[in-house]
């Protein structure tokens, strides 16, 4: 049996490679409607006749899950989580199923699984379960039957409940990254409604460009700051298992863009993979706290335990024995965090609490920029002849965010794009 533990064991044991097998994965869009559905199963056929081993991972037609949560939020203020997954993991057994007969009627062999069938074993974390081990011998079975296999996206069972888990939201992604990695696949690819990972979004810059190659690491980066090609998780799956991603067109031929290991001589000429944006955040400023040990950690302590997702953390010099301590958080998360910050302020004896849900965080990113000076520097630049103010700035060494008003931020993309466009090009030709 092909065992391979994911979060409990790091990757010591050396699985089973499968010569000749790719997962493809297609996203809500690329499986819409039901005659996306049949295309999408011709293309899993010509895959099949060209000599692949096939599995497939749909997720949910179109918007289905968005709609199943709706009607789960229509009858219950806060839904069952062992009952929302119930609910939330049938959409993904609609499309692959309708695919498997589509399949069928073409001429081949197709069998469907729900997570649970397929072996993807999930800790007991409702609504955002995460994969602990695959257990893929009935996959096996079926791909030695000269079968094309399907398996329902973004769910699982858990170990010590048998319940059905789902992974969270684009979990689709993590379930094929994870079965690739399970299974040893040649590739996992990512089959969405655009051709590839583009240096920005292409909506707001229309010389964006498709990148050609990218490392783990910067699509880690690119996906934990706005973009939204891939669900973040399944990179760190795809990293930590060095499965070779690409991320490729639905609806039309082309290379796509691959992701994977660093490349040195790609690097050296282009420093730039991208400019990202996200509009999620808001900025949460604790005016007027006393400048003392422990401020800050009983500040982030209590907001940890309620389960608060803070990103960028500044904390200004302080005046006069105090401090102010400004954060930004999901826009998500401020109910949440409301009363948390009223009774931290009364407690600290705060001056007050500043809320602010009008800002926008554009990102640059690079592995190139480890090694090459003045990045930094450039992108400030572009954003002060824009005449944009930097309401806070935080960096990672292949990353320069800045925190901008929400109203500028497609200029601060334009701008700070229309600097790097050179390097971005680079990479494209390299
Ligand atoms: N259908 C799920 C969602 O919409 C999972 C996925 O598409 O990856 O979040
Ligand atoms: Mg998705």
């Amino acid at each position: 049996m092909t065992t391979i533990h994911f979060e409990a064991v790091p990757a010591v044991e050396a699985h089973r490679r499968t010569p000749g097998l790719v997962v493809m994965k297609f996203g809500g869009t690329s499986v819409g409607d039901t005659d996306k559905l049949k295309r999408v199963a011709k293309r899993l056929v010509a895959a099949r006749e060209a000599g692949s081993k096939v599995v497939a991972v749909l997720s949910a037609m179109g918007k289905t899950t968005d709609e199943l949560i709706r009607l789960a939020h229509e009858v219950s203020e806060q839904p069952h989580p062992r009952e929302y997954d119930m609910l939330v993991s049938t959409g993904e057994r609609i499309s692959n199923a309708l695919c498997a007969m589509a399949i069928h009627d073409l001429g081949h062999e197709a069998v469907s699984f729900t997570g649970s069938q397929a072996g993807i074993v999930t800790d007991g974390s409702h609504t955002k379960a995460k994969i602990v081990e695959v257990r893929a011998q009935r996959i096996h079975t079926a791909l030695e039957e000269d079968k094309i296999v399907l398996v329902a996206g973004f769910q699982g069972v858990s170990t010590s409940t048998h319940d059905v888990t789902t992974l969270g939201r684009g979990g689709s992604d993590t379930t094929a990254v994870a079965l690739a990695a399970a299974l040893g696949a040649d590739a996992c690819e990512i089959f969405t409604d655009v051709p590839g990972v583009f240096t920005a979004d292409p909506r707001i810059v229309p010389t964006a460009l498709k990148l050609d190659r990218v490392t783990y690491e910067e699509m880690l980066e690119m996906s934990a700051s706005g973009a939204k090609v891939m669900a973040l998780r399944s990179i760190e799956v795809a990293r930590s298992y060095g499965v070779k991603l690409r991320v490729r067109s639905t609806f039309a031929e082309g290379e796509g863009t691959w992701i994977g290991e660093e490349d040195d001589v790609v690097l050296e000429k282009a420093i730039i993979s991208g400019v990202t944006h996200d509009t999620s955040e808001a900025k949460v400023s604790i005016i007027g706290v006393p400048d003392r040990p422990g401020i800050a950690a009983k500040v982030f302590r209590d907001l940890a335990r309620a389960g608060v997702n803070i990103d960028m953390i500044v904390q200004n010099v302080s005046q006069d024995g105090a401090a102010s301590i400004t954060f930004t958080l999901p826009k998500t998360d401020v109910p949440i965090a409301e009363p948390i910050l009223d009774s931290l302020g009364a407690e600290l004896g705060a001056s007050r609490i500043e809320r602010d849900p009008d800002i926008a965080k554009i990102s640059l990113i690079g592995a190139g920029m480890k090694s090459h000076p003045g990045v930094a520097a450039d992108m400030f630049d572009a954003l002060a002849e824009a005449g944009i103010n930097i309401e806070i700035i935080s960096t990672s060494s292949i990353r320069v965010s800045c925190v901008v008003r929400a109203d500028q931020v497609e200029r601060a993309v334009q701008a700070v794009h229309d600097r790097f466009q050179g390097f971005a090009q680079a990479r494209v030709d390299g």
